[in-house]
């Protein structure tokens, strides 16, 4: 059916042939899904080169990757035994509101949802009363992070995610994605090849001489962009000015402690560092900003602050925070660090594959490539990228950290106007305002941001509603749920010892 007034402009090919460049987490994530879910349609081919490596740091995630699972069929544990996975349940921020001071940010609901206004409305009136103890305290993820204690079941659910080693992730999807089909191909791609009149992508050109044609390409080569920028010239949005850190470097150690149920993310002068535990070991790193940490003083500071044993030297990585003009692009969307970066603090890189992929399957081109789902795909992808760079950015915005010049720089930052918006709305009535693409929601703002120090000035006066008797009870029933579902929970270690057996 054709509609009147719509310009239809198709590109009549068929897609059949899908080629993915690049064997990191993005590429074989990608090659999974597409082989497992739309294999009876599409042949799927993907190019690697083996000494080109992978940026293999991507090892914590949150909790949507376990829908992803579930949608490809992977079974829980035999992709935890495959990458020593462990489970996390949210991330604790150490120095980030001011030295000395932490919160955790955890994948949970705090107290009950109420449709007329959230429930830190009533904690806060709760506070004003003289009584209510900690938000968290209302939060059974977040007192499960904090006691160290893990255990998934249908009588006693939590909302968790993993934290993996993200080359055996990659390996594990491998098998996977071969066994359904997906032809691999060993190379350097020293060629893409652009038709001249059209501007899509033909083929790639391996240094062996081979040359892999395509009707649909995915660029998962990592921050190079090789086909999505280097050969279409793209663009990029550089985001170093809402966001300063630049570079990481990373190393891994021994365990010298049982692994914790959450990430953690501790504030630097320059930056913060992560600790990343795994089955066996520790995975470790410090995110700075070049202009106030050189990559010497970055190494020398991480390796001071680990404990275990170093497992490998430490090695720095460049990044521009930032994200490609478009996700989609002619014949060719990129997936991964190629379509973009905002930097790894709320773990949400290996999620946006996953988005990309969903968004793809749902708008692939069978019978050819239309403008409206292009402009469809960039239009998420766009939307997507701005609420999570909002959310980023307001770790370092609210903060009472001044110590540095990097903090200092923080404070005095021009932040993006949807932040700014949400920050006054938040601060002036407690109301959380939420992006159709926001992927973390109100709780995971108000726990965030009442974490980094701001309290609203004022509550949604459906608090007002019930009376301090009532108020008080309602509190305490719920800390009284939270603690009995908690003190049911076997240490993390000791249920992840068993479940794995
Ligand atoms: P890469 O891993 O770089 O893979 C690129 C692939 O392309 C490789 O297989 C390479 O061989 C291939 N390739 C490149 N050039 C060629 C060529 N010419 N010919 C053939 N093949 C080629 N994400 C999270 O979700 N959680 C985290 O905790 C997290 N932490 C991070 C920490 C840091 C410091 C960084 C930088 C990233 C982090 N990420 C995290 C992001 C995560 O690492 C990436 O999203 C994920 O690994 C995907 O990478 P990729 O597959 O896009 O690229």
């Amino acid at each position: 059916m054709t509609v009147s007034g719509l310009d239809s402009s198709k590109n009549q090919t068929p897609v059949k042939n899908v080629v993915i460049a690049g064997g990191g987490t993005a590429g074989w994530m990608a090659a999974t899904a597409l082989s497992r879910l739309l294999g009876k349609s599409i042949k799927v081919t993907l190019v690697e080169s083996k000494d080109i490596g992978i940026v293999g740091v991507g090892e914590a995630t949150i909790p949507p990757i376990r829908t992803f699972h579930k949608l490809l069929g992977i079974d829980e544990k035999a992709f935890m035994r495959a990458t020593q996975a462990t489970f996390k349940l949210g991330i604790e921020f150490e120095n980030w509101r001011e030295q000395g001071h932490s919160y955790i940010h955890s994948f949970g609901i705090t107290g009950r949802e109420c449709w007329a206004g959230e429930f830190h409305h009533f904690w806060l009136r709760a506070k004003e009363y003289g009584f209510g103890g900690e938000f968290g305290d209302y939060c059974p993820e977040l007192i499960a992070a904090k006691q160290n204690k893990f255990a998934t079941s249908e009588a006693m659910p939590l909302n968790f995610a993993y934290h993996f080693d993200a080359v055996a992730y990659g390996r594990f999807l491998k098998s996977l994605a071969c066994e359904a089909g997906v032809m691999h191909k060993e190379g350097d791609i020293e060629k893409v090849a652009v038709c001249p009149q059209a501007g899509n992508i033909q083929s790639l050109q391996l240094a062996s001489g081979e040359v892999i044609n395509g009707d649909f390409f995915i660029d998962c080569t990592g921050f190079k962009g090789l086909l999505i920028e280097q050969a279409l010239h793209t663009g990029y949005d550089d985001w170093r000015h809402y966001l300063f850190c630049d570079r990481a470097v990373a190393m891994q150690t021994e365990l010298t402690a049982p692994p914790v149920p959450y990430t953690k993310s501790v504030a630097h002068r320059a930056g913060w560092r992560w600790q990343i535990p795994l089955q066996e070991r520790m995975g470790n790193g410090l995110v700075f900003c070049s202009r106030f940490m050189s990559d010497e003083d970055a190494i020398n500071t991480l390796k001071s602050q680990v404990t275990g044993v170093p497992i490998n030297e430490p090695r720095v990585i460049r990044f521009t925070p930032g994200k490609r003009r478009r996700g989609w692009n002619k014949n060719c969307v990129a997936l991964g660090l190629s379509s973009g970066f905002i930097e790894p603090l709320e773990s949400t890189s290996i999620h946006l594959i996953m988005t990309g992929l969903i968004r793809l399957m749902r708008l692939f081109p069978f019978d050819g490539i239309t403008q409206s789902a292009i402009d469809e795909y960039n239009n998420k992808f766009d939307s997507e990228m701005s609420a999570i760079l909002d959310f980023i950015v307001m770790h370092y915005k609210v903060t009472q950290r001044e110590d540095s010049p990097f903090w200092q720089q923080c404070q005095r930052m021009e932040i993006p106007p949807s932040l700014k918006h949400k920050l006054a709305l938040f601060a002036e009535t407690g109301r959380v305002f939420l992006d159709d693409g926001d992927i973390f929601r109100v709780d995971s703002w108000t726990q965030v941001l009442m974490g980094q120090g701001m309290t609203p000035s004022q509550y949604h006066r459906v608090a007002d509603e019930m009376s301090e008797q009532s108020l008080k009870q309602f509190m305490a029933g719920l800390k009284q749920q939270v603690d009995n579902h908690v003190a049911k929970l076997p240490l993390h270690e000791a249920f992840l010892t068993k479940y794995l057996r």
